[in-house]
């Protein structure tokens, strides 16, 4: 559930039979968002946002509604763009160096570059697409290297290293950006 909020924005609202009380966060867009229980109405949540409208502007940096908006935009953008570009690159490095994965997935968590399941599966963050070539390569072939070491083991970096001798710093340099929209 959405509620629009002349404040706020839009509020998501997500109903979690688990809860027993009302919990607002900042969902990852730069929403608020409120964690209800299960059962809770649309008319009650609205209520609560009334009665803590003066606690959730002081204690939580909601976006207003146009940066909302522009991120949204910057995430559509960089998801066109991560998908005519990540999948070739992937599969570049992949040939390239004999690898073989299950399928790439496309993600926009706050916090990490990409990941790699033991299923094969390779998650790359569209936050790539701001980055420099190189360090973008860089990440693809750490990622690569997981599906031969599912840890950061010796093993893992000497692998990494074979095939992007400037790793140590790539990943340094990596630090100075962050992977959220
Ligand atoms: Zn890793």
């Amino acid at each position: 559930m959405i509620i629009q909020d002349a404040e706020f924005g839009e509020v998501i609202v997500r109903r979690n039979a688990l809860s027993t009380g009302i919990k607002f966060s900042v969902s990852t867009s730069g929403r608020l968002q409120m964690t209800v229980p299960g059962h809770t109405r649309e008319f009650l949540a609205k209520r609560f946002l009334e009665t803590h409208r003066a606690v959730i502007r002081e204690k939580l940096p909601v976006k207003d509604p146009a940066n909302q908006r522009a991120r949204d935009a910057k995430k559509k953008m960089l998801t066109k763009k991560a998908k005519g570009y990540l999948p070739y690159r992937l599969d570049f490095w992949a040939q390239k160096y004999g690898y073989t994965y299950e399928k790439l997935r496309f993600s926009h968590a706050g916090t990490r570059w990409g990941s790699c399941t033991s299923q094969r599966v390779i998650s790359l963050n569209i936050g790539l697409m701001q980055l420099p070539e190189v360090l973008r390569d860089y990440v693809i072939l750490h990622e690569l290297a997981h599906l031969n070491h599912m840890d950061h083991s010796e093993a893992f970096w000497r692998e990494v290293g074979e095939h992007d001798a400037k790793y140590l710093a790539h990943r340094k340099a990596l630090k100075a950006y962050s992977p959220g929209v």
